[in-house]
């Protein structure tokens, strides 16, 4: 760790990181079509065009340049991390990018597609029994081959500039510049490391908007509680069914204060707002993004029976080809119990009468 590395290879590291930021195009800002008389527009930020396909291109870029810039990743670094998921996937990119070695440590339940994913980007999977064990078994491997541990987790919160420096807010609030409403009344976001929820909640703030935070939690997460009683180490110890979202424990990087409201969203009513995203917008997304939709819905129902105009943006936060086989098979959701039906009728009707029903 105390090592000096070669700092003509860092600065050229971040020009090939930087590189690949210029490279690319800003995400879209979709609108999601509502009743013009409801004076209502809502928006969904497609994080799923990033050239990893997914929000956690950000998380990674920012990981990489934070662990650039602090000494810590140099020419022979190993690079670690514990993630089966899309933080893995964007890390490889960025680890083969730099010809650094990348080892992501995974739970030996994780799937073949997944794992396939990874290898496709140069990343190797190290595998745990448990999924609790992968952390400690990430800190001892990066420790064991002189290497870095990346700990999304951890740094999520930190490694993002959120006074603006093009993040993900400063991009909303630049694109909605030209909309009746350009301030949002709502921005909902979902947690898994919290990073996402901190930016915008920082920046809010820090710009002095007006905007309030919602954040939407999936069954089985730790944070709602966490939020709603103050105790952070408040746990389920439960793994969440929407990937991306929902964890076990409260992670380091979740900042409670900065939230505004949090919603917990039952999982069918998750992925019954995906395949409403799909007939509505043509576009197919990931199960979080579904709970970002239900958060969404609730609040403007609320606007509408409030009488109040104004603007909600949210995240379309990776692409619906990753579950096929899984969010968009019958099959699957019946094998697992999750019943969508309920939901798919509700979110018609609300789509017409601007009235959610309330659960049950
Ligand atoms: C990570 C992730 C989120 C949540 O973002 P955080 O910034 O980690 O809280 C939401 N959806 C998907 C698909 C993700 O991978």
């Amino acid at each position: 760790m105390s090592r000096l590395h070669s700092r003509s290879w860092v600065r050229e590291a971040v020009r090939i990181i930087e590189a690949d930021a210029n490279r690319s195009a800003d995400t879209h800002l979709h609108v999601f079509p509502l009743p013009a008389d409801w004076g209502i527009d809502l928006y969904l930020k497609d994080e799923s065009v990033h050239p990893t396909g997914s929000l956690k291109h950000r998380l990674a870029r920012s990981l990489f340049l934070y662990g650039l810039v602090n000494g810590q990743i140099g020419q022979d670094t190993v690079l670690v991390e514990a993630s089966s998921g899309s933080t893995a996937v964007s890390e490889a990119y960025f680890a083969r990018m730099l010809g650094l070695r990348f080892i992501t440590v995974v739970p030996r339940s994780t799937s073949p597609e997944k794992i396939a994913l990874i290898e496709f980007y140069g990343g190797e999977c190290h595998y745990v029994d448990r999924a609790p064990d992968m952390y400690p078994e990430a800190e001892r491997l990066a420790s064991e081959c002189n290497g870095h541990y990346l700990d999304q987790f951890t740094y999520a919160e930190r490694a993002t500039d959120w006074r603006g420096n093009n993040n993900i807010a400063e991009s909303v609030y630049a694109q909605m510049q030209s909309e009746r409403h350009p301030v949002p009344t709502w921005i909902v976001v979902g947690a898994g490391t919290g990073g996402t929820s901190a930016t915008f909640g920082r920046y809010v703030r820090y710009k002095r908007h007006t905007t309030k935070i919602a954040v939407v939690d999936p069954e089985n997460s730790s944070f709602y509680g966490a939020w709603e009683t103050g105790a952070l180490d408040y746990a389920t110890g439960m793994p969440s069914r929407i990937e991306g979202i929902g964890r076990p424990r409260v992670e380091p990087s979740f900042v409670p204060g900065v939230i505004d409201e949090m919603l917990q969203v039952p999982d069918a009513a998750s992925l019954a707002a995906i395949r409403v995203l799909r007939e509505r917008t043509g576009h197919w997304a990931g199960g979080s993004t579904g709970t970002n939709l239900f958060g969404a819905f609730t609040l403007i129902s609320r606007m509408v029976s409030e009488g109040q105009a104004g603007s909600v943006v949210t995240l379309l936060c990776d692409g619906g080809e990753r579950y096929a086989n899984t969010y968009y098979d019958d099959a699957w959701l019946a094998q697992k119990n999750i019943d969508i039906a309920p939901y798919l009728e509700k979110y018609r009707e609300f789509l017409v009468s601007g009235k959610l029903a309330p659960e049950g």
